[in-house]
């Protein structure tokens, strides 16, 4: 494999403070873990020796065929799992007949382990990798932890996952399936966090938590990537991204940034975080113009477990998404998230998991107050509904499967014979 690697910095989000890689291991030494971490790139070298039209010829590698906007020394380590590529299916009518918002879903649920999470994780390993790591672990709502343990899977990389005991049996299934170490943790992510970043300062390993490391959104931003290059270099004018942690939200702006840099779009799209009423610390913040030390820090409770925190840790690169893109923050209700899972489900065959259906719900709550402008938007639909079934099983308002008696299936026994 062709090694492509690029000299980057890394520039602390609060203090502006640069650092060389080695200096640094997940966030500012300065800030401490306050201080989300920007790797930046010789954007003036990539600019005259790269050029959007040679990635078509790339496209087997996946989300890797960007690693020279990715901060690894060495591509050795990249796990064999196929991860990226992912569909962007337009759907103009979503919203109805002659609706002025045209539509483009992006379908993240088919990821290795059916989420946008394998982006981060597989960073991760490479990294962890390439630093010596024996060990990885993290703290998670339950897709990182799944994608983690798919990805070390491949490697044969041990991980240690630590979850709030309500997670999913899904994602719970799957890393078991994946052979991971399973912490599970009396309370909800907040204190899966806390465990995982003192088990990880103990034992000396490598922590791949949202949050802690600022690296994973250098893998998360290749959705924006794939997205322009899927428009053709057109953004749209708007992206709707759920947030728990608010990772991938800053993530896509940090693609769109890069790209920016590059020349290759000539926009940031406004970004539109979508939160769940009962998980919305950074609705809360921006909606009334509140620091973030003064937003109170809510018990969550909404039924979309992979958004519900009640501090994002990536609260810094969300903020900055959301303003900087001209964008906002959105939140919706738990029975409009299921209601979105069910409609988008049942009108393009995308099967999205509640945290992911944020994103339309979002859309939709929107398109209520903003229906005579022309726009496109795309909706990135982060995990599959299969992670999560209950929301599908308990939802009343869809037909119910029908039961047929015995006798009427089974023939008779002379029949067979
Ligand atoms: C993790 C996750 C989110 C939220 O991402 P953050 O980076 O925590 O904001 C949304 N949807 C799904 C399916 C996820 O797994
Ligand atoms: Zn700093």
């Amino acid at each position: 494999m062709k090694n492509s690697y690029r000299e980057y910095v890394l520039q602390c989000l609060v203090c502006d403070r640069s650092y060389q890689p080695h200096e640094v291991s997940y966030y500012c030494p300065h800030c401490k873990i306050d201080g989300a971490l920007d790797a930046l790139y010789d954007y003036p070298t990539l600019k005259r020796e790269w050029s959007r039209d040679s990635l078509a010829h790339d496209h087997a590698r996946g989300m890797w065929r960007y690693d020279r906007l990715m901060p690894l020394s060495s591509t050795q380590f990249i796990p064999p799992l196929l991860v990226g590529n992912t569909p962007l299916y337009s759907r103009p009518e979503l919203l109805g007949k002659g609706a002025r918002i045209k539509v483009f879903v992006k379908d993240e649920s088919r990821q290795p382990t059916g989420s946008l999470k394998d982006r981060a994780s597989a960073l991760a390993v490479a990294h962890a990798m390439q630093s010596g790591a024996r060990t990885v672990a993290v703290a998670s709502t339950g897709n990182a932890a799944s994608a983690l343990a798919g990805m070390s899977a491949s490697l044969g990389l041990h991980n240690v996952i630590y979850l709030p005991k309500s997670a999913p049996r899904e994602k719970l299934a799957q890393m078991q399936g994946y052979g991971a170490e399973i912490v599970l943790v009396d309370g909800q992510y907040d204190e899966a966090f806390e465990q995982c970043l003192n088990a990880c300062e103990k034992h000396g390993w490598y922590n791949r938590t949202t949050g802690i490391n600022s690296y994973m959104s250098e893998g998360k931003k290749t959705v924006a990537f794939e997205m322009c290059e899927q428009l053709n270099w057109q953004v749209p004018d708007l992206v709707f991204v759920p947030v728990g942690n608010g990772c991938i939200l800053g993530s896509v702006y940090k693609g769109f940034f890069d790209l920016l840099q590059l020349g290759w779009i000539e926009r940031i799209p406004r970004l539109i975080g979508v939160q769940a009423e009962h998980s919305n610390f950074m609705y809360r913040a921006w909606r009334y113009d509140r620091s973030m030390q003064q937003t109170e820090r809510l018990p969550p409770t909404s039924l979309a477990s992979s958004i519900n925190v009640a501090l994002p840790r990536d609260r810094l690169k969300a903020m900055r998404a959301v303003t900087a893109s001209g964008g906002e923050f959105i939140c919706v209700s738990d029975p409009s998230i299921v209601a979105a899972a069910s409609r988008l489900a049942a009108s393009t065959g995308v099967f999205p998991e509640a945290g992911a259906a944020s994103a339309f719900a979002g859309l939709l709550k929107y398109a209520e107050t903003h229906s005579d402008t022309p726009q496109t938007a795309v909706i990135l639909i982060t995990g599959s509904g299969l992670k999560d079934t209950s929301i599908f099983l308990s939802d009343s308002s869809k037909s119910q499967p029908r039961v047929l008696p015995h006798h009427v299936t089974a023939p008779p026994a002379e029949a067979l014979i």
